[in-house]
């Protein structure tokens, strides 16, 4: 646990729900499915959601050399990542304390390509395995003109900050009074059955690693 920072990435409002330590910050950016990636062309800011992974100390991100994002990124951009998990909707007897609750992390700093043989292999597996652990060793590798089509970069964790909401409903003392509902609607990720691709060919069943997923994020609503 590190101390509260005193640049630019220190949370002023509500600062009693900001953390600075780093396994919060990795536990957020592991658990997101995708982050947004913040940058400046031009004097214009751009906003994009897109994959990434966490390996250590450092995110990775993926795509087409054509993106204008990871153009960027290969030539040192400055960015803010921002990775959210949405866990719930604080709702209150007035509409003022309406909230959520949130788990959110944000890195910042310079960009850089991942150009050497040894770290884009790493790369590319962890993107792979950060959406779907165990498909790296089930799916074909990236032949030399999917390798050559995929432009990797990296940011360094080494200015964060995240950003933790919890608290449930806090309304004004008169307010309970009022013959309103009030409460928490909890919010997951939730996988439906996996659809198999007309193509797959006799006999080819769903892998590990998709049983793994759906069984980890299958849906166990019940109704209300
Ligand atoms: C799902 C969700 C919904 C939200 N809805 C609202 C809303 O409706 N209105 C609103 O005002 N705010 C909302 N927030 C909070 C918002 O993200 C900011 O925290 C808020 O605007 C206050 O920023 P600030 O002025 O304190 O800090 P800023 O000056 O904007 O930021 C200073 C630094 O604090 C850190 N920081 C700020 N916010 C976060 C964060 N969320 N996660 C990680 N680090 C952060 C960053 O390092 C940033 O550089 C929401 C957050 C989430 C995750």
């Amino acid at each position: 646990m590190i101390g509260e920072p005193a640049g630019r990435t220190r949370v002023k409002r509500l600062p009693e729900k900001a953390r600075y330590d780093r396994a919060t910050v990795d536990a957020i950016f592991d658990e997101a499915l995708i982050c947004h990636v913040g940058f400046v062309q031009d004097g214009a800011p751009f906003v994009i959601p897109t994959i990434h992974a966490r390996v250590g100390d450092t995110l990775y991100f993926h795509g087409s050399p054509a993106s204008r994002m990871l153009r960027l990124m290969k030539d040192g951009a400055q960015v803010a990542v921002t990775a959210t998990l949405l866990d719930g909707i604080v709702a209150a007897r007035s509409v003022f304390h309406h909230s959520m609750h949130y788990r959110s992390a944000m890195v910042m700093g310079f960009a850089r390509i991942v150009d050497t043989p040894e770290e884009r292999a790493i790369a590319l597996k962890a993107i792979t395995e950060a959406v779907l652990p165990g498909r790296w060793a089930e799916a074909r590798h990236p032949s030399p003109n999917e390798e050559k089509g995929t432009l990797l970069t990296a940011v360094q964790i080494e200015e964060f900050s995240a950003k933790v909401s919890e608290r449930d409903v806090g309304d004004e003392p008169d307010d309970y009074a009022l013959p309103i509902w009030a409460g928490v609607i909890p919010l997951r990720l939730v996988s439906g059955t996996p659809e198999p691709d007309e193509r797959n060919l006799d006999g080819v069943v769903a892998p590990p690693s998709v049983l793994r997923f759906v069984r980890e994020t299958r849906d166990t609503r019940r109704e209300i």
